[in-house]
């Protein structure tokens, strides 16, 4: 039979497995257990909805049957089984090719290949590794014929029709032979298949069993001892989430993790919730310690896993999880949730929203239990996730500011370092009304900025705004422990003296003329021109006037569609009242009136440049500066 060849990137991934770069080689066996287990999970749900299977609970097992005299290994099990198109399509291409746009991707072409099936379940493949040929018999729930696919890894496979009398399948794999450094032939002793389960599936809630040889004292002998064959259980069928956490070591959890939400780093926290009751129900969740590399792309789907009784009902429910809280992987598993209920009928089910709510409210509890006990943990986990609750608290319009305005943080101009708006608000000083910040690409640009310079030497504390979300975070805030948040960079800084404020109110109404000729010669909108006292040493800055700032102005710019719709913060350049360059241009204004044109288009296009902005005319500057070296 002509072979069928596996589709690029499983070839790829395949070719990675037989060659075996990955040293974690006993992960293939949790693997195929983890499926020949969500195959049952699929079958027992058809059982108990739809009436085609008349298969109680206790008739599910996988099995386990090593030989050694054939060095193989069979895992069965007795769920949905594949149809013939099923292990076409299951098995010749890789289950998850999101580990291959990962890889595809320019940004991690470097990255160790190691880290990419660390990074993903690899699934069926893995068995790869120990296998020199692998056989799936399988005949699908409802099907009157079976098949058996057929590999020996990188060269293809092929289907063919088999007899097969249950429903269920079975795998075989061919286990290499031994190597030096490889003794594969552990992979067919049952001690060592005894440990794999204890290990990786002790919580599978369906019995592994596997027919086990022990030494038993023969009946009425004191000291004779007889070989007995039992059909054991390997594994203790209690999900993880039904015992209790003092029985449960972070090396379960962190391989139960793994496993399911594929990642190869332990969760940052795991959280345990028990309602009883108003809804009763249990919940196991997880908050990764990184973001998985689609995180902030539309194709990361959020959601948690939904269990009525211990019956998966639902892999991914969406409804259980805020927006702002979607990085959370886990499970729900609760008795009052009915097994037949629909996917349209469970979005407004009130016993879900219920659910919804106390999880949103135990995750709120225990990101600040941690950032109160454990601050590097939480600014690990708010590297990796603050930018969402951000736009969760801007993309419902404050709704949750509640909940989340208390897990913020932000860099701060004291030491660089992470604040929270409490801490901030603690910091303050008596005369201090607003909480300041100023907002740039990177904290280094924001440091240099006139304005933020002179706020600092004042004494006061400003946060430094490096994110496109973050001013529009504030912005929906509005107010934090009835303090006002205000942009360093916004006309209305008032940070001045009561003598200094009417010193500038003079100069400025008695210099209107120039300023308004100043304005007139840079041609560019601008709101308006003015002296200023707090700029510290710089000769000029622009800040901005009304809602929309210097910084939202280039965000807004940026998102799809607006090309047609450009939007303009309202600039005010502010000229140092303090500085030399204040008195010359003020000579200039009765000595020679085009130098100070083109001294205004300078200082403007220098303020721009410092603010972060491009230039409508670059070359115009470089001519400008020329003309004036060389005259
Ligand atoms: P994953 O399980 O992560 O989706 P795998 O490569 O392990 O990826 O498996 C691919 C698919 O093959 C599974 O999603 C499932 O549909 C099917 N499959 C694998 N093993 C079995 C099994 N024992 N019974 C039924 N279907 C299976």
């Amino acid at each position: 039979m002509a072979k069928k060849q596996f589709k690029t990137e499983s070839k790829k991934l395949l070719d990675m497995m037989v060659n075996s770069i990955y040293t974690n080689k006993e992960i293939f066996l949790r693997e195929l257990i983890s499926n020949a287990s969500d195959a049952i999970d699929k079958s027992y749900f058809a059982s108990l909805t739809d009436g085609t299977s008349n298969k109680s609970r206790n008739d599910y097992e996988i099995r386990l049957t090593p030989d050694k005299e054939t060095r193989t290994l069979k895992i069965t099990d007795n769920g949905c089984g594949m149809t013939k198109d099923e292990l076409d399509n299951n098995l010749g291409v890789i289950a998850k090719s999101g580990s291959f746009d990962f890889k595809n991707n320019p940004e991690n072409k470097d990255k160790e290949e190691i880290d990419i099936i660390g990074q993903f379940g690899v699934g069926f493949y893995s068995a790869f590794m120990v296998s020199d040929k692998i056989t799936v018999e399988s005949r699908a729930h409802g099907a009157d014929e079976a098949y058996v696919w057929e590999s020996e890894g990188a060269d293809g496979y092929t289907i063919s029709p088999c007899e097969k009398a249950e429903e269920g399948t079975v795998i075989t794999l061919y286990i290499k032979a031994d190597t030096e450094d490889e003794k594969y032939s552990e992979f067919l002793e049952e001690y060592k298949l005894r440990m794999l389960i204890k290990k990786y599936s002790d919580y599978i809630r369906y019995p592994i069993r596997m027919l086990t040889e022990n030494e038993q004292l023969k009946e009425g002998s004191k000291d004779e001892y007889e070989k007995v064959t039992e059909d054991e259980t390997l594994n203790s069928m209690i999900p993880l989430w039904k015992k209790p956490d003092s029985e449960v070591t972070e090396e379960e959890y962190a391989n139960f993790y793994k496993e399911k939400y594929y990642d190869y780093e332990a969760p940052l926290k795991t959280i345990r919730q028990k309602a009883e009751g108003g809804v009763s129900f249990e919940a196991m969740l997880f908050i990764p310690s990184h973001a998985p590399f689609d995180y902030y792309s539309k194709n990361f789907e959020k959601g948690l896993q939904l269990y009525s009784s211990g019956v998966m009902i639902m892999e991914k429910c969406k409804d259980l999880l805020p927006d702002y809280f979607s990085f959370v992987h886990g499970l729900v598993d609760s008795s009052d949730l009915s097994l037949n209920i629909s996917r349209e009928m469970l979005q407004q089910d009130r016993q879900l929203k219920a659910i919804a709510k106390s999880v949103e409210k135990k995750i709120a509890a225990e990101l600040k239990k941690m950032l109160d006990s454990d601050r590097e943990g939480y600014e690990k986990f708010y590297t990796a996730f603050g930018t969402q609750l951000k736009w969760g608290l801007y993309s419902d319009y404050g709704m949750h500011k509640s909940v989340l305005q208390d897990l913020l943080m932000f860099k701060s101009s004291k030491e660089k370092k992470l604040v929270t708006l409490h801490e901030y608000v603690s910091n303050m000083t008596e005369e201090q009304k607003k909480i300041y910040f100023a907002t740039g690409d990177s904290i280094e640009k924001i440091s240099l900025l006139p304005q933020v310079e002179s706020v600092i030497s004042r004494g006061y504390e400003v946060l430094y705004l490096t994110e496109d979300v973050d001013e529009f975070a504030l912005q929906i805030l509005h107010t934090y422990e009835d303090k006002e948040f205000l942009n360093v960079c916004k006309e209305n800084l008032d940070i001045s003296t009561d003598e200094e404020k009417e010193a500038l109110k003079k100069e400025n109404e008695a210099s209107k003329e120039m300023l308004d000729f100043i304005k007139e010669s840079i041609g560019e909108s601008l709101h308006s021109v003015r002296f200023s006292s707090t700029l510290g040493n710089h000769p000029a800055t622009l800040s901005s006037e009304g809602e929309i700032s210097v910084t939202m102005e280039k965000t807004l710019n940026r998102m799809p569609g607006a090309e047609e719709n450009q939007i303009k913060a309202e600039l005010v350049l502010e000229l140092n009242l303090n500085h030399p360059i204040s008195e010359k241009l003020k000579s200039l204004y009765s000595e020679d009136k085009d130098k100070l044109a083109k001294y205004s288009k300078i200082i403007y296009s220098n303020a721009r440049l410092i603010s972060g902005l491009s230039l409508n005319d670059p070359s115009e500057l470089a001519s400008l500066v020329c003309e004036l070296m060389v005259e």
